[in-house]
């Protein structure tokens, strides 16, 4: 059904944290806002129990917190939908942004979708997150001081993981379940030498143990075969490449063997999603699906600067189809949260790779906001 021929000034995609405050901007401007905030709703906040380090609240609920801010919303006059975008055509304008039922016409876009963080898809797991099991070192981190605690993955980020934690835990053991990590060489090295960072090679989590919050886990050896010289050259490793031998043996099998380890926190560091599929063919992602915004690009065009053997090239101010200075001499190079598309921006964890926090995902949709503003006082 399209609905009728009205023209929403903006419509924003995503009801989390940059959603949210990107609507209260955008309605105390008078440009009347819809959101579109997703089944289920809030985001990622809904997920978490205590938030401790968002300014204002020395200690509030994650669900709480996101109540607080569609509260903030709707007085302004906010029209809020909890259905999920399910196709979107910024081929023309106006823009069309359509649900399962309805299609809507916008003379501009915010996308903020968000992320979702990726888990092991233990039952053990989800019971347990929030009360000892997390995905973000830097929000829950404080509440394990003087703890030890175990980091799942191998990549920069558990790697950034188990540096986060280790300034407040007293011992950090990195849970992998390969002989090497895919991180790069100079977080591997900040890692391996830390005296409180301890890895346990070629295990998986089988289990999180613990009733009402985590007391330990689980581990299964995958692969125990010792590693030659040359392997052992390939890595900066330079601890034994076994698991713990203090760790409890409970269950000798032929292939591998169950370990119990006590911890009091584990980390899921395995990477994160970004909600953008609905985007791709629209706007232009990264490899990973985070959206590329202005800013994002800017810094791309660098990297192919330098990297590329021909520095001065007028191709290394391309982004896929995006061509940078054009963009500029269109006058819309200070549009920073625009992405290829001119009109439609972006804000919060489906750009944001980097720093993934209420606070940056609601400091990035009130720019986007902001920038959303200007764009319509300037364009027809
Ligand atoms: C377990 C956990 C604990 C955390 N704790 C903290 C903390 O203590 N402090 C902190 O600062 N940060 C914390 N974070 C990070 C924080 O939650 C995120 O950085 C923040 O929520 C990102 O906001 P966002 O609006 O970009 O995206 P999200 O919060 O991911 O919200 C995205 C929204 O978009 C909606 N959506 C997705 N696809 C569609 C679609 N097709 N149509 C319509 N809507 C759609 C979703 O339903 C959701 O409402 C935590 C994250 C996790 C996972």
């Amino acid at each position: 059904m399209e609905n009728g021929e009205k023209v929403e000034n903006v419509v924003i995609i995503g009801g989390g944290p940059a959603g949210l405050a990107a609507s209260i901007y955008n309605a105390r401007a008078n440009l009347n806002p819809l959101v579109f905030g997703g089944s289920p709703y809030g985001g990622q906040l809904m997920l978490t129990s205590d938030v401790e380090n968002y300014p204002g609240y020395e200690s509030i609920l994650g669900p709480e917190l996101v109540e607080k801010w569609r509260g903030h919303a709707k007085k302004f006059g906010v029209r809020i939908i909890d259905q999920n975008v399910v196709k979107v055509d910024f081929s023309q304008k106006p823009f069309k942004v359509s649900t399962a039922t309805t299609t809507h016409l916008a003379r501009s876009v915010i996308i903020a979708t968000g992320a979702k963080a990726l888990w092991l898809g233990l039952d053990s797991e989800t019971r347990l997150r929030g009360k000892g099991v997390s995905a973000c070192a830097t929000c829950d981190g404080f509440f394990f001081k003087n703890k030890t605690v175990g980091v799942v993955g191998g990549g920069d980020t558990a790697m950034e993981e188990a540096l986060t934690l280790v300034k407040f835990a007293k011992k950090v053991y990195i849970i992998h379940r390969k002989n090497t990590f895919r991180a790069s060489k100079i977080m591997q090295d900040r890692v391996l030498s830390h005296p409180q960072i301890e890895v346990i090679w070629n295990a998986a989590i089988e289990e999180v143990v613990g009733e009402n919050k985590v007391e330990g886990v689980k581990l299964k050896t995958i692969d125990q075969r010792p590693q030659t010289v040359d392997q052992r050259q390939e890595t900066t490793d330079r601890r034994p490449q076994t698991v713990d031998h203090r760790l409890e043996t409970i269950d000798k099998g032929l292939e591998s063997k169950v370990y119990n380890l006590d911890i009091d926190g584990l980390f899921i560091a395995i990477g994160h999603k970004p909600d953008t599929g609905l985007f791709t063919q629209q706007v232009e992602l990264d490899a990973k699906g985070y959206v590329i915004t202005l800013e994002r690009a800017y810094e791309e065009a660098v990297k192919k600067m330098i990297n590329n053997q021909n520095p001065n090239s007028k191709e290394n101010l391309k982004i896929g189809n995006w061509d940078l200075i054009e963009n500029w001499k269109l006058g819309f190079g200070n549009y920073r949260s625009m992405t290829s598309v001119p009109g439609v921006f972006a804000a919060g964890d489906n750009v944001d790779h980097m720093y993934r926090q209420a606070a940056t995902a609601v400091g990035m949709g009130v720019a986007a906001a902001l920038e959303v503003e200007r764009w319509l006082e300037v364009s027809s």
